[in-house]
């Protein structure tokens, strides 16, 4: 059979390939500890759920408007405005199936062959093969421990060239959890609009924040970036929703439009009940959010103080999301070589850094108990004696 020749261009999302390897090995009655998935533990608030079955309850369970229910990008709208000082009207808002269509989308309705998009390595999966899947070509700015795994305004302006259409950024990180500082988003924001070109700014994990890490919007910056800026979030990482498939992009109405055609053909709206739990997440109490970072805050600290305590690993403090990114050069493993030993003779699952496009690592996801956490640790350790 000849399949279209983008899917060649694609790599499988390891990150989905090795979670769904260790499941597997669990489902055998095989005892692992996953730090593969990047995905919160903990169930999905009791008022969520219940604000959704109540939608079900009441008939809510038909074909919807494509860009969402109003009353979600309503609540949407207010809460980009109070929180993220972003000024959307709901018509600039398209209600996604998780984030990760809103980029998908955002990407198809931009994106064509000639078109360059620049991305900071580490990177998130799917933003490379999202930009190939639209015939673009993704533009890498190599970044490390050093610089605490940030691009430089020097190393963006030497990446822009006039086939530069779109920078993706993404901070809080996946998988390094840095975050821009608010002084460097401002700088970035600065070439952004010099240069005229547009910027995705993916926030999922802005709500995961830690010490006194701050978040800053860039389409908050100026009017100017505002203009250039398209917003991308979803419910999935702060409210612990990762199956509800809820996400949204907020952005220059002709882009949102041209979002929503592509979207009217390919999902149709988004499952009609899921949204309602979406607008109890935005509209009730965040007492939930900070609970849920409390946990967080206490594994990150724990895993940062014993990865570092392996002598041949080591990892920046993570200020945002979940992940820790470690360093494993060391061990003279190659990370793919490195994941797959730990998981098949140490039941350990992680995800190996090449996927991020940085070989030398691995991500581990703290989104998961403290006692998994440290058994977890223990085999790691235990790996990386037996190689020396
Ligand atoms: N962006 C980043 C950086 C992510 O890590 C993820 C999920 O892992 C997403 C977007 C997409 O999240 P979802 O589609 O579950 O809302």
């Amino acid at each position: 059979m000849k399949l279209a020749a983008r899917v060649n261009e694609v790599s499988p999302s390891l990150t989905l390939v090795i979670t769904a390897k260790a499941k597997a090995m669990k489902a055998k009655g095989i005892d692992v500890c996953s730090f593969s998935a990047g995905e919160p533990d903990f169930p999905t608030p009791q008022h969520i759920c219940e604000a959704a079955q109540r939608a079900i309850d009441d008939g809510k369970t038909r074909y919807g408007a494509v860009t969402g229910e109003l009353k979600l990008r309503e609540a949407i709208a207010k809460r980009l405005q109070t929180k993220n000082k972003l000024s959307y009207s709901p018509d600039n808002i398209i209600v996604t199936n998780g984030g990760k269509h809103s980029l998908y989308g955002l990407i198809q309705a931009l994106i064509e062959a000639g078109d360059e998009v620049i991305i900071p390595a580490p990177y998130w999966v799917s933003y490379p093969e999202m930009v190939k899947l639209a015939g673009g070509t993704p533009i890498l700015i190599e970044t490390s421990a050093a610089n605490n795994y940030r691009i430089t305004t020097e190393q963006l302006r030497e990446a822009i060239t006039d086939k530069t259409k779109l920078l993706v950024l993404n901070s809080p990180s996946n998988p390094t959890g840095t975050v821009y500082p608010p002084a460097e988003i401002r700088a970035i924001a600065d070439i952004v609009v010099e240069q005229d070109i547009l910027v995705v700014s993916d926030e999922i994990y802005e709500n995961i924040l830690y010490d006194d890490a701050e978040h800053l919007s860039i389409g908050a910056v100026n009017p100017e970036i505002f203009a250039r800026t398209i917003t991308s979030n979803g419910f999935a990482k702060s409210y612990s929703m990762t199956g509800w498939r809820v996400g949204y992009a907020a952005g220059p109405l002709e882009i949102i439009q041209a979002m929503a055609k592509i979207q009217g053909h390919s999902t149709s709206n988004i499952c009609s009940f899921a949204q309602y739990g979406a607008i109890a997440a935005l509209e009730n109490s965040q007492d939930c959010v900070q609970e849920m970072l409390n946990a967080f805050a206490e594994r990150r600290e724990f895993i940062y103080q014993a990865i570092n305590g392996i002598p041949a690993l080591s990892c920046p403090k993570p200020d945002g999301a979940f992940y820790v990114f470690v360093d494993i050069s060391k061990t003279g493993l190659k990370s793919l070589e490195f994941c797959n030993s730990l998981l098949d003779s140490y039941q350990v699952a992680t995800i190996p850094g090449i996927a991020f496009g940085a070989d030398n690592c691995i991500r581990i996801s703290y989104a998961t108990s403290l006692d998994t956490i440290k058994q977890g640790i223990e085999r790691l350790s235990n790996f990386v004696n037996s190689l020396t």
